[in-house]
């Protein structure tokens, strides 16, 4: 069956990339309602922004997306990572600002504050989108494929010439709370290279090195008390591809495979999924198919618990 939140919870902080600052509050919303943000510090127009792949403004560093009206909010894949992990298929999410709370640069402090009330189960079965045939994208060396399943896997490999980061690689079936057990705590990370250059491009305004992202500098990394896990760039790369496939509407079931993608390659893919006839069917998911979906199994105990809750 969907799922929403139990209880409304708020955070709040500034955005990645923009700087500013914004409160956001996740409010329970009925099946069928899907995940939709609202801009409520906009008083005119059309404010409401499905949380929809064809939403998807093409930006390379963040997913960002905007309604028919030009209405925007920027960062949508951590928190978007984390409703899906948490299997949270319904919540209406109050934004004041241009961009999701970048918080500690990882998924965790959302995981958190959302199982700390739970979910509610609502009357009607979760629709799915069945992977049937083989779909792959690909662009500047970088690839990223749906395969058929009956399960949605994640696996990811990437390769830095940064000697700190260097060659990751990593598959995880995303049943039984592996979202919040391997990954929701891992952080978005650069290179030092990358930082002036998204600077003077008006970007990364709001990062701060080992606070809210990992910086990456040849040999050494700026990472705040140190990195949560050994290979926590690739993790954090998986669970990216979490919150840009959930975009696809409800849990995909397939195998998601990326190599050096990105926000960008994900969001072509899924365009690429839906163009293509015969490769993807919406299913109503039955009981044995629910228990193979991201957020099932998911224990309070199990979820990394040094993360700071901003609210
Ligand atoms: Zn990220």
């Amino acid at each position: 069956m969907q799922n929403t939140l139990k209880a409304s919870v708020a955070f709040e902080g500034v955005g990645l990339h923009s700087g500013k600052p914004a409160r956001m509050v996740l409010i329970p919303a009925p099946a069928g309602h899907g995940i939709v943000f609202k801009r409520t510090d906009i008083a005119l127009g059309n404010t409401v922004v499905p949380a929809r792949w064809d939403l998807v403004e093409r930006s390379p560093l963040c997913t960002r997306l905007v309604n028919g009206s030009g209405v925007s909010v920027s960062t949508v894949e951590h928190i978007m990572a984390a409703l899906a992990g948490c299997g949270v298929h319904n919540a209406l999410i109050e934004i004041d600002g241009p961009e999701v709370p970048i918080v500690d640069g990882s998924s965790a402090p959302f995981v958190r504050g959302i199982m700390e009330h739970g979910v509610q189960r609502l009357a009607a079965p979760i629709m799915a989108y069945e992977i049937l045939k083989p779909v792959t994208v690909e662009k500047d060396g970088a690839r990223a494929t749906l395969l058929p399943s009956d399960r949605l896997t994640i696996e990811f490999h990437i390769d830095f010439a940064e000697a700190a980061i260097g060659r990751q690689s990593k598959v995880l079936d995303m049943r039984n709370g592996s979202f919040a057990r391997e990954l929701c705590d891992s952080r978005t990370f650069c290179r030092q290279a990358d930082v002036e250059t998204m600077q003077a491009n008006g970007l990364a305004l709001g990062g701060k090195p080992g606070e809210n992202a990992v910086v990456f500098d040849g040999e050494r990394v700026e990472s705040g008390a140190g990195l949560r896990h050994s290979d926590e760039p690739v993790r954090h790369k998986m669970l990216d591809a979490l919150g840009d496939l959930a975009l696809a509407g409800g849990p995909i079931l397939g195998r998601y495979v990326g190599e050096r993608a990105g926000h960008a390659l994900t969001n072509t893919l899924l365009r690429a999924l839906f163009a293509e006839p015969g490769a993807v069917r919406a299913v109503a998911c039955d009981a044995a198919m629910t228990a193979r979906l991201p957020g099932q199994g998911l224990i309070w105990s199990e979820i990394p618990a040094e993360q700071r809750r901003v609210a």
